[in-house]
């Protein structure tokens, strides 16, 4: 009675240093320990840290991806049949950084589809139930996969006073577009600068003001200069770009570091920002009213069989946001 008994294997993208990143049709079902969901996965975003790990970042191995729209299948039953997406950094809850709020920095956590943890690019997922955010049955799960990195740009604002500021965007991919489109609110200025005409006229026509890249004359003005070019020489053109005193926002996370030079940094004595995630109820919020458009960064998409052209297309300049739907 084949057809009666649970599912035991999903299909899953999976990534090991061998084989590199692969559909794999006979992934064994997760099953959740105590304190954790069972997701059935409907909608994944890829971002550039997907790409990186492709490239041996984190040193990863196991089912890549963290952004996701599910719905719970297996839990409490306040949560099942819920539709969720979820925080990804998995804490250990007991830790000195756990108990003050800072549970993203926890030392012995792992993190979704990046670090010591299975992610979300197969048919289901287990994720912890505090990481769990419900949508609103308003919002779509084309506007809500875009949480997660949503979230990780609003993070800015919490770590550096944007109102008022002449800021520079560096970049105009996935995570260039999404800060500029929340730093624009609370910003006097704003400039985005990238390499792509169709992305920078994505952009221009939210009401961004974009330059290309060959026309852009940094002249160390900017207050805040965030990097989102994903490339090491972004650092380089920000330092260039943000005035003596000011502050550089770095989003950017590589697989191989460059050989950067931080002489500017000590002589400008600029501010130096890391940012990584960021808080998902206000970024849920702002994609549920439609303050913040996304579905325009749409590129293209794909079921989980051509997941691995999904991860090709991701990786082209030309495309912007790339989904991946799931059927179960
Ligand atoms: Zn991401
Ligand atoms: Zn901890």
């Amino acid at each position: 009675m084949e057809s009666v008994e649970l599912v035991q294997a999903m299909k899953a993208i999976v990534f090991d240093s061998d084989n590199g990143p692969h559909l794999q049709g006979d992934y064994p079902q997760p099953s959740p320990a105590s304190g954790e969901v069972l997701v059935a996965v409907e909608t994944i975003g890829i971002c550039r840290t997907d790409l990186e790990i492709l490239k041996g970042y984190m040193g990863f191995t196991g089912v890549i991806g963290h952004e996701f729209v599910g719905t719970v299948i297996g839990g409490p039953d306040e949560w099942m049949s819920r539709r969720v997406v979820a925080e990804i950094n998995c804490n250990c809850g007991v830790c000195e950084f756990c108990t003050t709020g800072l549970g993203n920095h926890c030392p012995s956590r792992s993190v979704t589809g990046i670090a010591g943890r299975d992610g979300v690019m197969a048919q289901q997922a287990v994720v912890p139930l505090v990481n769990l955010h419900k949508l609103p049955d308003s919002l779509t799960n084309d506007r809500g996969v875009f949480a997660e990195p949503l979230a990780a740009v609003l993070r800015i604002g919490q770590q550096v006073d944007l109102d008022g500021a002449n800021v520079v965007v560096l970049g105009d991919g996935r995570l260039g577009q999404l800060a500029a489109r929340a730093i624009k609110g609370p910003a006097a200025a704003l400039l985005m600068v990238g390499k792509h005409a169709g992305k920078l006229q994505l952009a221009s026509a939210v009401g961004i003001d974009t330059r290309g890249l060959k026309e852009f004359t940094p002249d160390r003005s900017a207050d805040v200069v965030v990097d989102a070019t994903g490339s090491p020489e972004g650092f380089e053109l920000a330092l260039r770009t943000v005035r003596p005193l000011g502050t550089v926002v770095l989003k950017s996370t590589f697989a191989v570091g460059g050989g950067m030079n931080l002489a500017g940094v000590v002589i400008d004595e600029i501010t130096v920002v890391g940012s990584r995630c960021g808080p998902f109820a206000p970024a849920i919020e702002a994609l549920d009213t439609g303050k913040i458009e996304v579905t325009d960064l749409i590129s293209c998409r794909f079921d989980l069989d051509h997941g691995i052209e999904a991860l090709h297309a991701a990786s082209d300049g030309r495309n912007i946001k790339v989904l991946i739907d799931v059927e179960q």
